[in-house]
């Protein structure tokens, strides 16, 4: 059977880094099985959903690079669940409910006073359609629960959690559908989970309970629940659950010059031990995503590593994917790749290249020198003007002055760094020297 797997959002706001794993996940689970991702939005609550939303997350998950395979959209899908929802109410399975949420509330608060759980006490199932005749007449419309069968326990062996276990008794009948007609989330989702041939809902631990319940919906329907997994929750660096995690998205790690794999690259293995694996090719990490691998304690997110893995994706990034974010003249000059290869290796995000592409093109203001440097650094011009450019300029030129000073190490380079970069540090001076060129070099040496 092939794999399907489903992110399913509600288009009520931005995607955050929980959502976005969440997405990665589910995509490296289909990937890897050779199956399909889905991307399904959970818009049945017409008030909160929007529009802009919908077209964010398609906008971000194309950016990441995780396009779906297909796509729904729960709000096309009433008739389904209409269907569906016919056929529970036959089976019993789904029952009228007339409890306000001051009511539920109160009861909640007796039962826990009592020291009892907060569970739903069924009174709503002892009406009579005599009872029933009255609300209405009375213009009281009914939400529905879905009744959970007492006598069936729950079981599923989780992909991350293990063997779980739920007595149905423990739980409250879920409220499937309100008053107003409108669909709560559970129903519709167990219902499409069945329809689009979804095999593995991989989602949050905050869904537990709903899966639990879910179970149960799924068999009521006549089908084979899919395989469930639970991923840890994502905290911040500091082990807490931040208020930044849960608004921190594309947009905003984007304009910190976060790239697309690296946030990839460290989600995906984000609440594993296996190390981050800084790989440009997304599918390259479904070969060793392992649900296995994934623990039940919570999942730290730091900024900062993904800063350093940032760096680690950006040293390997081919000119051609970062050619519209360089400086134009840059790319423009015939040099480009060049420049790249020699620039990167000092980069933690693309936008530093033109700083270095700056020191390139000078002008360059170089410290002071003192007189005898100074002397070295006339030598320098001086071998640097008689040089054969186009064969490696940077060894020949320091293994000229080597033998001509008797200088080595530091003293041999730091001053020509200095002279030529007006800095100690920076991109290996072999591959600046012929972006420099030769008249810029001996002249910026003999100007020192
Ligand atoms: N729309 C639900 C949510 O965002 C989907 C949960 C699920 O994956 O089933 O929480």
């Amino acid at each position: 059977m092939t794999t399907v797997t489903r992110f399913a959002p509600s288009p009520t706001g931005m995607l955050h880094v929980g959502n976005i794993r969440t997405a990665l996940h589910n995509w490296l689970l289909a990937k890897q099985h050779g199956g399909r991702f889905l991307l399904r939005i959970d818009d049945t609550d017409a008030a909160r959903s929007a529009e802009h939303f919908v077209d964010a997350i398609r906008a971000d998950l194309g950016w990441l690079g995780l396009d779906p395979d297909g796509e729904e959209r729960q709000s096309l899908r009433f008739d389904l669940y209409e269907t569906a929802f016919a056929r529970l109410v036959a089976a019993g399975r789904l029952y009228r409910c007339y409890e306000t949420a001051q009511e539920l509330d109160l009861k909640r608060k007796v039962q826990l006073g009592r020291g009892l759980p907060p569970i739903y006490d069924r009174s709503s199932l002892a009406l009579t359609e005599a009872d029933h005749a009255a609300k209405a007449a009375a213009g009281d419309a009914p939400h529905w629960r879905f009744l959970l069968d007492h006598a069936q326990p729950i079981t599923w062996d989780d992909g991350i959690r293990g063997p779980q276990q739920f007595d149905p008794a423990q739980l409250s009948d879920p409220v499937v559908r309100r008053a107003d007609g409108s669909w709560l989330y559970m129903l519709p989702s167990a219902i499409d989970d069945v329809a689009m041939g979804v095999t593995d809902v991989l989602r949050g631990e905050d869904h537990v309970s709903n899966t639990a319940s879910q179970i149960q919906m799924f068999t009521a329907l006549g089908a084979k629940p899919p395989r469930f997994a639970h991923e840890a929750l994502l905290v911040g660096s500091e082990g807490k659950l931040s208020k930044r995690l849960g608004s921190l998205g594309v947009a905003e790690l984007r304009d910190a010059g976060i790239e697309p794999e690296a946030l990839v690259a460290l989600l995906a293995r984000l609440g594993t031990s296996d190390p981050v694996d800084p790989k440009l090719d997304a599918a390259a990490l479904a070969d060793s995503f392992d649900l296995g691998h994934f623990g039940r304690a919570p999942a730290r997110f730091d900024e900062a590593e993904l800063h350093r893995v940032n760096a680690a994706i950006v040293h390997r990034l081919p000119f051609a994917r970062v050619a519209h974010k360089l400086p134009a003249e840059m790319v423009a000059g015939g040099f480009g790749e060049a420049a790249w290869e020699g620039i990167r290796p000092n980069l933690a995000h693309i936008d530093e290249a033109a700083d270095w592409w700056r020191v390139i093109r000078g002008p360059v203001t170089p410290p002071a020198f003192d007189t005898e440097t100074q002397g070295y650094l006339t030598k320098a011009a001086q071998v640097a003007a008689t040089l054969d450019w186009s064969d490696a300029p940077w060894a020949a030129l320091t293994g000229a002055l080597k033998a001509s000073t008797g200088r080595k190490g530091k003293g041999l380079f730091l001053p020509l760094r200095q002279a030529l970069t007006a800095l100690d540090h920076g991109p290996d001076m072999a591959a600046l020297l012929p972006l420099i060129g030769q008249d810029e070099t001996v002249r910026r040496l003999a100007a020192a």
